[in-house]
């Protein structure tokens, strides 16, 4: 038995090194209709460096051209673009970026100057602040940027972006397309699992709950959600990830309070177990930030 367990080793451990030496896997995008002019190239899983193409990216066909909203990691926009030009022949005009990360903003370079770029203004601030668009490259930052409500185009074109308050980052565009009835939410809802908050760029897992709170009471009149990073969702999904934010939220306090350690508190969270379908993953990191946002 022993044998046969080192010898299964030695097998992984080749498998690993191939894979590694390996030539990168094709890049290819998986894509979904939800409406005759809406489109949404999926997301694989983050942290599967092999497949990981970046967010959600919704793709908007209107009277003046495509409108994205993120544009996924570098290296990934000849995929984007190869997908896109499978459902339509207008050309790339705007890109909506609904947030500063390198896996929703790392195109922009590659759809070129001429494309309008919008986003929050605190958003613009945080691309700033990336490498990817420092010197030369300050030409793909939003040129176009919003405080709380902006609205793009008219009638079944019409686009609403909405900021309510830090979360996810300091500067996090809800995405609504009235016509389609359609939510694109970037990572305020990524996952069912601990929301990532990122400190560094004005995140706030204490904020993150009253945040979402104002999309649940604020935008009614949609029946599909476009999550950051998982299949396509409902509003009442929204709502459930809502009520587990906050009770996160709660449950880190008190565990504060209590003198627990982080990874005691993450250990105890059983809060996961009344919400079917919701992992643990991510839920040591959204406890952490609230301990760190919190200590004097
Ligand atoms: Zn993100």
């Amino acid at each position: 038995m022993k044998r046969i367990a080192f010898l299964g080793l030695l097998l992984a451990a080749g498998a690993a090194s191939m894979a590694a030496q390996a030539p990168a896997a094709p890049k290819v995008i998986d894509i979904v209709k939800l409406k005759d002019t809406l489109y949404v190239l999926t997301s694989s899983t983050p942290g599967d460096a092999a497949t990981f193409s970046g967010g959600n990216v919704a793709v908007f066909i209107t009277d003046a051209g495509v409108t994205l909203v993120d544009d996924k990691l570098a290296g990934w926009g000849q995929a984007v673009l190869d997908k896109v030009k499978s459902v339509t022949a207008k050309p790339i005009t705007r890109i909506i970026n609904t947030h500063t990360h390198g896996d929703h903003t790392g195109n922009n370079n590659f759809f070129g100057a001429n494309v309008e770029i919008v986003a929050q203004e605190n958003t613009k601030t945080n691309m700033e602040k990336m490498d990817a668009f420092k010197g030369e490259n300050a030409k793909f930052l939003p040129g176009k940027t919003y405080k709380d409500k902006m609205s793009l185009g008219s009638g079944k074109d019409k686009i609403d972006l909405y900021y309510f308050g830090a979360g996810h980052t300091s500067g996090d565009t809800f995405v609504v397309f009235p016509a389609l009835r359609v939510l694109h939410t970037g990572d305020m809802f990524a996952w069912k699992d601990g929301p990532l908050c990122d400190r560094n760029n004005g995140g706030s897992c204490v904020a993150f709950p009253r945040t979402l709170q104002k999309v649940v009471e604020q935008i009614k009149d949609v029946d599909t959600v476009i999550p950051g990073h998982s299949p396509m969702m409902k509003p009442s999904d929204v709502r459930e990830y809502q009520h587990f934010t906050d009770e996160l939220l709660l449950y880190a306090m008190d565990s504060m309070k209590a003198g627990k350690s982080v990874d005691d508190a993450t250990a105890a969270f059983n809060v996961v177990d009344r919400y079917p379908g919701y992992k643990k993953e991510r839920v040591k990191g959204a406890i952490q930030a609230v301990y760190d946002e919190l200590k004097k």
